[in-house]
């Protein structure tokens, strides 16, 4: 399955402001590429880099293979931990708020999602319907 790379999908990048791996929307493709990207945590537009500087770029086509491995045992996850939690007691996502695994969130690009792990103290790993995605927490303005 060849992913596909169309402006206004989401796609992990590092971001030059936050300084971390995270989701952000694809702005500008060009020969299959992508060129430019927003972040969805600070709204900076910049341009796709893969993984933060100075590390070793995975190639496109393992890390396309990781992501579509197992997308049906993630919505299944996704449905486990969602099912009988409030949707209405969701806590509106914000990078400056912090949130502990178990919390339930709701992202406005992602939509609802599970906190599953805290990784530090600037990171939190959430599970969305459309899969996990590393977002930003405990930040001050
Ligand atoms: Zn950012």
């Amino acid at each position: 399955v060849i992913k596909s790379l169309k402006a206004g999908t989401n796609v992990d990048a590092w971001c030059t402001k936050c300084r971390l791996v995270l989701a952000h929307t694809i702005e500008a493709v060009a020969a299959g590429e992508i060129k430019r990207v927003q972040c969805n945590t600070c709204g900076g537009a910049h341009r796709y880099r893969a993984t933060e500087p100075g590390t070793t770029e995975k190639s496109p086509r393992a890390s396309a293979k990781e992501k579509s491995s197992s997308p049906k045992s993630r919505a299944g996850n996704f449905q486990r931990l969602t099912q009988n939690r409030d949707a209405t007691q969701a806590t509106p996502y914000s990078m400056k708020r912090r949130f502990a695994a178990g919390e339930l969130i709701h992202h406005l690009n992602f939509g609802l999602g599970v906190v599953v792990e805290e990784k530090d103290a600037q990171k939190i790993e959430v599970l969305f319907e459309a899969g996990p995605k590393v977002l930003v927490h405990g930040r001050e303005a």
